[in-house]
This record gives structure tokens, sequence and C-alpha cells, in this order.
């Protein structure tokens, strides 16, 4: 069985095994015997523990991953002037598929008015998070100790400090040039494999992660905002797969029905883990390996996708705004449609690549045009599942923009991309 299939079955048995727990005994007055030992060694205990390892396990791998094999694709460039266009095509491509995302995404919420007749809650828990200034956020992408950036996982940071490395390696010149991009290109080697290692856990850790959420997941407030559920879903739904696929389609030529069976065990990745970070290994893996994206291309496109790129955010943020909009009667007008898209593009760059941040650099979009912050209390909590399903559509924008830049670029082997039998997770390096 292919691991994508594998992870596919774990996803599956997972939900049942937690569905059924949260149907059957999960929800029981008297959790007693059975159901409560369950509850605490099993689900709570075992289950947890395994999902945690296994999200740890990837992390470790994140910082070493994402500085040696940018560290490899800046010194293979160096000696070109491609640098400049490589980085201005990327990110001009992500802001554009994020902007056209929240477009997108409030056009729908319009139509579909899911904001209307809600009843607020009396009182409100949700507390209004400081925002960082832009002045401050932009001193911050400089590091002022790489180390420190490494320590705090600060992708941002871990991105300039080694472009930089990686660029001087290829202006020292002579032995030093060839011996130091021989090194990095061997570690880079070693930390894939690695990840090949790891990858074969995740039906595992699947597993465990999805039981142990569903167990415990309400449903009953799906229904209380089904409307509102199903607007996001379907949005992303839209972009994710009739957007995303268009766009590979008419800009690279490409197709996009290679791409999605490609990248299915990476989407499955992220909606396990809801994190565009935790999920870079496999990742920038599987778009260098089995996309056939070049390293100098993946190697910058991906890190920083995962920072600064969120559709999927974007696009809960759009829905999210309106639906808020609409539940308090206020009416924000066209003008305050194009300031939530603004807005929603630029909080999307500023939510880190873990779970549940989109809901917080929400408060920066609702502050924007006026609406009350305790607004975001009435989706809280849908959030959970929401935000799994917006990671897998984050981290497929990242391997859309890295297939188009690099096809431009000349950087992609397309006959590695058409190929249908690659597998990042058993091939040797
Ligand atoms: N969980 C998302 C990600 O990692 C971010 C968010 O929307 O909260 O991509």
């Amino acid at each position: 069985m292919s691991l994508t299939n594998k992870i596919l079955l774990g996803m599956v048995l997972g939900t049942i095994v937690g569905l059924l727990f949260n149907v059957l005994g999960g929800d029981t007055p008297s959790k007693d015997g059975l159901s409560q030992w369950l509850q605490v060694f099993v689900f709570d205990g075992l289950f947890d523990a395994i999902g945690k390892i296994f999200i740890a396990s990837l992390k470790m791998l994140v910082v070493p991953l994402v500085f040696v094999s940018l560290v490899c694709g800046a010194a293979a460039l160096g000696g070109q002037s491609r640098m400049g266009a490589l980085a201005g095509k990327t990110l001009g491509l992500y802001v554009c598929c994020t902007t056209i995302a929240v477009a997108l995404s409030i056009t729908c919420a319009v139509l579909v008015q899911p904001g209307a007749n809600v009843d607020l809650p009396t009182a409100s828990n949700f507390t209004a998070p400081e925002i960082p200034s832009i002045k401050d956020t932009l001193i911050d992408i400089v590091p002022s100790n790489p180390l420190q950036s490494m320590v705090d996982a600060n992708m941002l940071q871990i991105i300039i400090f080694s472009l930089l490395f990686g660029f001087a390696i290829s202006r020292v010149g002579g032995d030093v040039t060839g011996n130091m991009i021989v090194f990095f290109n061997n570690l880079n080697d070693v930390i894939i494999r690695m990840v090949m290692m790891l990858m074969q856990l995740a039906p595992y850790g699947v597993f465990c992660l999805l039981a142990k959420l569903f167990a415990s997941l309400g449903f009953s407030v799906i229904v209380d905002l089904a409307k509102y559920f199903f607007t996001v879903v379907f949005v992303l739904f839209l972009h994710g797969i009739g957007f995303y696929g268009a766009l590979i389609k008419i800009l690279s030529g490409l197709s996009p029905v290679v791409f999605f069976k490609k990248m299915q065990k990476v989407m499955l990745f992220a909606f396990s883990t809801a994190s565009s970070n935790a999920t870079i290994p496999i990742t920038l893996r599987t778009v260098e390996h089995d996309l056939g994206v070049d390293n100098k291309v993946a190697s910058f496109s991906i890190p920083l996708g995962a920072t600064v790129n969120m559709d999927g955010t974007a696009i809960m943020q759009g829905v999210a705004t309106v639906f808020i909009a609409q539940a308090y009667n206020i009416d924000i007008g066209i003008a305050g449609y194009l300031m939530v898209i603004l807005t929603a593009t630029l909080a999307s760059i500023g939510t880190a690549g873990v779970p549940g941040v989109g809901l917080v650099t929400l408060t920066m979009v609702l502050q924007s045009v006026g609406l009350p912050v305790e607004g975001i209390a009435l989706i809280i909590g849908v959030d959970r599942l929401l935000d799994m399903i917006r990671t897998g559509v984050n981290v497929a924008g990242d391997a859309v923009v890295a297939v188009i830049v690099a096809k431009s670029e000349k950087m992609l082997d397309i006959a590695r991309y058409n190929n249908e039998s690659l597998n990042a997770e058993n091939d040797p390096v």
C-alpha cells in the first residue's frame, strides 16, 4: 500500500474510532468504568502522547532542514542573478493568490449571508491580543542573533540568515566554495533521509491525532454554525481545487490532476497537524522529489510560503468578517469590503504557520473595519476543524506557486512532474 493510502486509512480509522467514542461513551454523564478508563488511558493518554510525539518529531526537522536546504539553494544560485527574479515572482504570486482568495470568500459570504439571524451570546470570553506594529514586524525580519532565531524557529529570520550564508559561500570562491557546497549537500541528504524515516510513522501519528480530536469534539456547534462552517468549507474547496487547478494549467500548462495526486499526502499531513510549519519537511521533499521543482526554487518558496502565504486562512477571515458584520447588524459597505481584502491579505502574511493563529490575526481585520473583536467568540467553537482544512489549502498554495515559478524559470523537471510512480518516502535521495 502506498504511504498516501496508509495515511488516508489512518485518518479514516482515527476519525471512526474517535467519533464512536464521542457518541457512545465520551459524553455519558456517569463516566465510569470502561468509558472513563478509555478516556484517561487511551484517548488522553496513549493517543494524545503518540500524536504529540509525531508532531514534535516533524517540528524537530523543520529548522535544520530549512537552514541546510536553503543554504544549498542560495549557494548554487549565488553566481547567477536569478535570485531577485525568483523572489519577486514568488512573493508577487503569493500576494495575488491571497488577494483573490479573500475577494472570493467575501463574494460568497455576501451571497450566502451566513450571519443573518444569529443569536449573539450575552457574555463573550474573547479578549483581543496585542498585534505588533508594521514597523516592529519589519525590523524583526533581520535576526540580531541567528542562533536565537533557530531556537525560536523564527522562519523569516532563518530564511534571511540562510540566504546570506549560502550567497556568501558562493562568493568566497576556490576550494572553500566547492567544499562547503559538497558539505551542505551531504548534510541535506542526511536530513532528507530523516524526513523519509519519519514519514513512515505518519499513518500511526495521524490515526492517534484524529482519534483524540474527534473523541472530544463537540458537534452541536457545527449544527448551530452550519451556514458559516459550510460557506468557509465551500470556498476552501473552490479555491484549493478550482482556482489552483486552473492556475497550474493556465500559467504552467501542466496537469492539475497530477499535481493534486502527488500533493495528497502533503495535504493530509497539513490536515492532521493543522500546521503549515510542521508540514514543511514533507512539503519540501514532495515538491522537490515528486513534482520535480529544483531545490533552488523549492528551498526558498516552501519555507517562505509556510510563513507568509495563507490563502486558506485569508478565506476563513473573509467569511468570518462578513459573518460577524451580519451577526451584529453592521453594514461595512463596499469600502469596508475593500479594506477587508487588504487587511486579510496582510493578516494572513502575519499569521504564523501553527494551529489556530489565523483566528488571532482576525482581530486585525475586524478592527480595521470597526467590527467588535468579541465577535470571534461566535466562531471559535468550529475553528479547529476549519483550521485543519484551511491548512491543507495553505500548503497546497505554497506548492502551486513553487511549481509555477520553477516552470517559468526553467527549473522544473517536467519528466519528473509527469512521472506518477515517484515516491518521496521510498526513493533513496
Ligand atoms: N493553522 C494554519 C497554518 O498553519 C494557520 C491558521 O490559519 O491558523 O497554516
